[in-house]
């Protein structure tokens, strides 16, 4: 059966090894004559195939023992209350806006404000010149006592990345939906990480949270049982049922990851891919991305065509050639191509070999 270049922002291609396994073991999982999505979750082969893969990402990602590993859901979105509710104890919270995703994170933050819980401090935001940079260093005006700094890594919808940690005093939060597992990391650096797992990790209904134990006695009194990190925790993240069938695909990308030769090795392979399709991008007049390229995200690589006129033809013929999903989001309009871990280098090729096509015809 033929599989097309699936260039979607997320839900977002999924490695073919990994689909061919669930297919295989979809109506039988380890001879229980039932499928994985079947069976309880209390029971001792789930709870192993649950320690397996935390273990798994354990390893990929070099989490110590001083960080707690949840498998919830709610998404990210759900994090953006989440983090508030668990972390800001009544104190005031730093937010850095480098794009749609950190915006609406300070936005729903900023309700808990209005509620009382705190207070909540916009660092600096790249808003005003259209999110393609990230606002310089000397203009962040930082809480110097802030219960946490939160920003977003990689902005999924604007295709701004910021490839080294902020170097702040607050502990960090960061929302790493779309740049998990994509590259080496530091997690000793972070406070928090949270990610909604429909990029790098597998499909939608499951929020990865990683965070530092000591975090974890701040919760507000207001914050639901299901998002509190510290119950959650006690719970080996079953305080209610968890997403099972997700948490085990899950489980068989963090398998195929390491089989890949983990995080280094396919960060090679996600560099190559952006650089072959920014080069392309740069070395036309046809297309343009307007992220200053200090910044450019490896993940997510919006980019405009001269004439939008012939926006609906690109999306039309790239579809017919077997490439798809290349449709920016309506905030940026133009392209965007997605090109998480799932995505191939012969991929990109094939997507920069169709735009120097469509150029030749139509620029
Ligand atoms: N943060 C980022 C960076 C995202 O890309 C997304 C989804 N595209 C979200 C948050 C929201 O995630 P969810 O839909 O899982 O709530």
């Amino acid at each position: 059966m033929t599989r097309f270049a699936n260039f979607c922002a997320g839900p977002a291609s999924m490695p073919t090894a990994v689909l061919e396994r669930a297919r295989d073991e979809m109506l039988n999982w380890q001879g229980l004559g039932a499928s994985v999505m079947e069976i309880s979750h209390r029971g001792s082969h789930y709870t192993q195939l649950a320690e397996q893969t935390e273990a798994n990402l354990r390893q990929l990602m070099n989490i110590s023992d001083d960080y707690a590993v949840l498998f919830l859901q709610g998404g990210a979105a759900l994090q953006f209350s989440a983090v508030v509710l668990n972390l800001l104890n009544n104190g005031t919270a730093d937010y850095l806006l480098t794009g749609a995703w950190s915006q609406k994170a300070y936005q729903e933050a900023k309700r808990y404000e209005t509620l009382g819980l705190g207070k909540i401090n916009l660092v600096a935001t790249g808003g005003e010149a259209g999110f393609v940079d990230v606002p310089d260093r000397s203009q962040w005006q930082l809480d110097d006592a802030a219960s946490y700094f939160h920003y977003c890594p990689n902005e999924t919808i604007h295709g701004v990345q910021m490839f080294q940690v902020p170097q702040v005093d607050a502990p960090i939060v960061a929302d790493m939906s779309s740049c998990i597992l994509s590259e080496p990391i530091d997690v000793n650096k972070f406070a928090m990480i949270y990610a909604g797992a429909q990029k790098n990790i597998g499909p939608a209904g499951l929020t990865l949270v990683i965070i530092r134990k000591d975090l974890l006695d701040r919760a507000s009194a207001y914050c639901p049982a299901v998002m509190n990190y510290q119950n959650q925790l006690d719970n080996g993240s079953m305080m209610n049922t968890p997403a099972t069938y997700a948490w085990y695909l899950a489980g068989l990308v963090f398998e195929w990851l390491l089989e890949q030769g983990g995080v280094e090795a396919i960060a090679k392979i996600n560099h190559a891919k952006a650089k072959t399709l920014y080069d392309a991008i740069d070395g036309s007049d046809f297309y343009s991305n307007k992220v200053n390229p200090a910044y450019r995200s490896i993940m997510n690589v919006p980019f405009q065509l001269a004439d939008d006129a012939l926006d609906k033809v690109f999306l039309a013929e790239s579809e017919q050639a077997g490439l798809l999903n290349l449709k920016g989001h309506r905030v940026v309009g133009g392209m965007r191509a997605s090109i998480y871990n799932a995505i191939t280098l012969e991929q990109v090729q094939a997507l920069t070999a169709f735009m120097a096509e469509f150029e030749r015809k139509y620029g």
